[in-house]
């Protein structure tokens, strides 16, 4: 992957041991992996494997009870979301989190928020009381500032194409399903992140636009961008990652590029053991 001749250099992601219990229920359980600068990365697994809680924890929605996570060399355990994305650790929730009664402009101007707070303490509410405080005591190079965000949200909007594009001034419980999700990578997006953790992308979206979020996702690793994803369709998992990890019961259980583990008789153990996903992805996962 990469010509650096400091291979520690381009780690991003630094995930040692880590484990996250529930009252009797070990989530995550010493959970070990890296991820490189530019590498796309998936996390496979069942139902209930712990891939949303591990998310959890390396976005700082939750803490480790043992074990560290280093990002870019800092130790980050125990940080909170807003300075971890202060870092350029974007993230989406596998149940789409939009404002409802904000615009998707609005929505996606959200992520830039979130920069721009970490950067000077300013004015990070949307609406209309919000614009006329602005109007009226914020400096022309702020104002100027605001107006870039606002072009460079519509840019990120514009990448989601005919979905969003002609959306960008309504307000986001208007929008179906799918369209809520778009949002809500242009608003991690728009963050200007480091590495994208996104879970389950493409839940609720049909083959077409679940081929066009593989475009997008082919794209942003083109562009360079760091990637790590829960997925289950396979499909997707096989073309977009470099390297796949396999959660079952809150451990890794198996790790390496795409053909290898989907060939490890442990991930077909797995699959079809727990019988939680769809019939189509056993027979692709059991397919050489
Ligand atoms: P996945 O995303 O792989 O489907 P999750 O990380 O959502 O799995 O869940 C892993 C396990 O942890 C499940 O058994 C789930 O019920 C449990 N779990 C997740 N979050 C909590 C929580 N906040 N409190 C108690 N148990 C939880
Ligand atoms: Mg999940």
């Amino acid at each position: 992957m990469s010509t650096n001749a400091n291979p520690e250099a381009d780690i991003l992601f630094d995930v040692r041991n880590v484990t996250r219990r529930f009252d009797g229920l070990t989530a995550v359980a010493g959970v070990s992996f890296q991820v490189a600068r530019g590498e796309c990365v998936s996390v496979i697994g069942p139902n209930g494997a712990g891939k949303s809680t591990l998310f959890n924890l390396l976005a700082g929605a939750d803490m480790p009870n043992e074990g560290v996570i280093r990002f870019d060399g800092e130790d980050v355990t125990g940080y909170a979301p807003e300075q971890l994305a202060a870092r350029g650790i974007a993230r989406t929730f596998q149940h789409g989190r939009v404002f409802g009664n904000l615009s998707v402009l609005d929505n996606v101007l959200m992520g830039a928020h979130v920069r721009l707070r970490s950067a000077r303490r300013g004015w990070p509410v949307a609406g209309a009381v919000a614009e006329l405080l602005r109007a009226l005591f914020q400096p022309p190079s702020v104002r100027r500032e605001e107006a870039a965000m606002r072009d460079a949200a519509r840019a990120v909007i514009e990448r989601f194409g005919e979905r969003l594009t002609p959306r960008v001034d309504q307000s986001a419980h208007s929008l179906s399903y799918a369209n809520r999700r778009r949002v809500e990578i242009a608003r991690a997006l728009m963050l200007g992140p480091r590495i994208l953790l996104l879970d389950e992308p493409t839940a609720g979206m049909n083959e077409s636009e679940t081929a066009e979020m593989l475009a997008l996702l082919l794209e942003l690793k083109r562009e360079g961008l760091t990637i790590l994803l829960i997925e289950h369709k396979l499909d997707l998992v096989m073309t977009l990652s470099d390297r796949v990890l396999v959660l079952d019961e809150g451990r890794v259980i198996a790790a390496g590029a795409p053909q290898e583990v989907r060939r490890d008789p442990a991930v077909i153990e797995a699959y079809l053991g727990h019988r939680h996903v769809g019939a189509d992805d056993i027979a692709r996962a059991v397919a050489v």
